[in-house]
């Protein structure tokens, strides 16, 4: 039964570029009764350095804590933000939302009914509708923000979901990708994302003279979001196939015509031309027919429907040439292995280098992991030396033999206790991850564990590490169906940390 008292922690996070009206977004949540408040409210400030001279209008109350990140974009702001919070859920607003008078109360009904493995609840947002007429093109890409899946305008995640895949990706630097970024990121590592029952108000905004012409960056955008995850990246988020092609028919016909014109063939380069003309006629009127009967929109509508396509296809080019070596980061940034069952053949108690021989798919993981930049640790218990079975000397020298086959290594850490010493570094204590993790100078989040037992991944979670569990046939079933990741040999699993991706 769910306790009826029962409050999750959470922290709000807020990027804003000093839109007006963020005091009247932050009132229901400061208001809120004790039990529904949050424990921590961060506004990001993401004005330029050279805009932002004073302290954002309206932020006076002092439990607004406050953070600059310079005008990097809000995936900066939002990374800055949750980072800075200690709370297990931290829920992004918009600064363009309103959120209503109730809503940290269905908040807090949303964040209570999520289930394990479910990395966080999305608000429903409402975009009110303009009264007697059609909305114009800028309001319709407001109004699309109803259908969309995972935005940030109101979304709460498990902090140990964001620290899993390591939050927000800062190369996107617009507001227009980063969130499908990170929702992709979290459904690779097998969290699912759910429907909240709040809701919140987006209103629609006076939209920027020429909005249309600079969303064409965007084009760029959706070039990293190719290298990132794939060329469906656009099924997987349900999202139509983008206007790119036609674009790029549209902006070659002018220049066919002018080659025709150049070659001799007037006729060719009229044809050209007149192809040219229908196509943006058409694209025109599409966004015409779509908003409201107003000369100002369809002189706007006509001027950006000759834009748009040379736009779109430069930003395109733009991404292509800025992001052709883009991959994705990996999330962790070390990988301690287990040493016996994983790296090498498990001997019991073995004190003899010669008996030594590397698992399938040892070398290659440690030289993958090299590859991507991660640093290597092996955690090894050798409870062997605690029993005077072997001498600490004996498992030095079996490490050297295993570091020449399979190495280098960047650190050896070893637990000598036996399981009634009561150490806490014992696996599946945490104690030797995260001292691996202190001395190599990242945090434990930053770390996976890769190892062939149960307590190698029960290790991996009590330090907060992620865990995968790569079983041999000694392995136990109930140990395979319990561990929170499972790879076929230690090359799978540095694969999966490296591509991010399924396996
Ligand atoms: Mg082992």
């Amino acid at each position: 039964m769910m306790d009826p008292e029962y409050a999750p922690e959470y922290a709000i996070v807020v990027p804003t570029v000093g839109r007006p009206g963020l005091a009247e977004l932050l009132r229901p949540v400061l208001e809120a009764p004790e039990e529904s408040a949050p424990s921590d409210v961060v506004v990001v400030d993401d004005r330029p350095e050279d805009e932002a001279t004073g302290p954002l209008p309206g932020i006076d109350d002092p439990r607004v804590r406050t953070l600059r990140t310079g005008g990097r974009g809000p995936a900066t702001a939002r990374q800055a933000g949750w980072q800075s919070c200690t709370a297990p859920w931290i829920v992004f607003l918009d600064d363009d939302v309103r959120p209503p008078w109730d809503w940290a109360h269905r908040l807090r009904g949303d964040l209570r009914s999520v289930p394990r493995g479910v990395a966080g609840t999305q608000g429903r947002i409402v975009v009110p509708r303009p009264e007697g007429r059609r909305p114009t093109d800028s309001e319709r890409n407001t109004i699309a923000l109803e259908r969309a899946r995972w935005i940030t305008a109101d979304l709460a995640l498990r902090r140990s979901a964001l620290e899993r895949v390591g939050g927000f990706d800062t190369r996107f630097r617009r507001a227009y990708r980063e969130d499908t970024d990170l929702a992709l990121r979290l459904e690779d590592a097998g969290f699912r994302l759910r429907q909240g029952a709040r809701v919140c108000v987006h209103p629609l905004a006076e939209g920027r003279p020429r909005a249309s012409l600079s969303a064409q960056r965007g084009n760029a955008d959706d070039v990293l979001m190719r290298h990132l995850h794939g060329t469906r990246w656009r099924e997987r988020v349900e999202e139509p196939r983008g206007t790119l092609r036609s674009h790029l028919i549209t902006t070659a016909l002018p220049l066919a015509a002018l080659a025709a014109t150049v070659k001799g063939h007037p006729r060719l380069a009229a044809a050209a031309g007149a192809l040219w003309a229908a196509r943006t006629v058409g694209f025109a009127a599409r966004r015409i027919v779509a908003g409201p009967a107003r000369f100002d929109e369809w002189v706007d509508m006509a001027l950006t429907s000759v834009a748009i396509p040379p736009l779109a296809v430069w930003y395109r080019g733009v991404g292509e040439l800025r992001y052709a070596r883009a991959h994705r980061r990996p999330s962790v940034r070390a990988v301690l292995f287990d040493r016996d069952g994983t790296l090498v053949e498990d001997v019991p108690y073995n004190g003899d280098p010669d008996r030594v021989v590397p698992r399938p798919g040892a070398a290659e993981a440690v030289a993958l992991a090299r590859e991507h930049g991660l640093a290597v640790a092996v955690v090894t218990n050798q409870s062997g030396i605690g029993r005077k079975m072997i001498t600490e000397e004996d498992v030095a020298a079996v490490n050297r033999r295993i570091d020449r086959l399979i190495g280098p290594v960047d650190l050896w850490s070893l637990c000598p206790h036996r399981e009634e010493d009561g150490c806490s570094c014992r696996k599946p204590r945490p104690g030797m991850v995260v001292g691996a993790a202190w001395a190599l100078g990242v945090a434990p989040a930053e770390c996976a564990v890769v190892g062939d037992i149960g307590a190698d991944v029960e290790a991996a979670a009590a330090a907060g590490a992620r865990g995968i569990l790569v079983p041999t046939p000694r392995t136990r079933e109930e140990e395979v169906r319990g561990a929170p990741e499972v790879a076929e040999d230690p090359f799978a699993a540095v694969s999966r940390l490296v591509e991010g991706g399924r396996t």
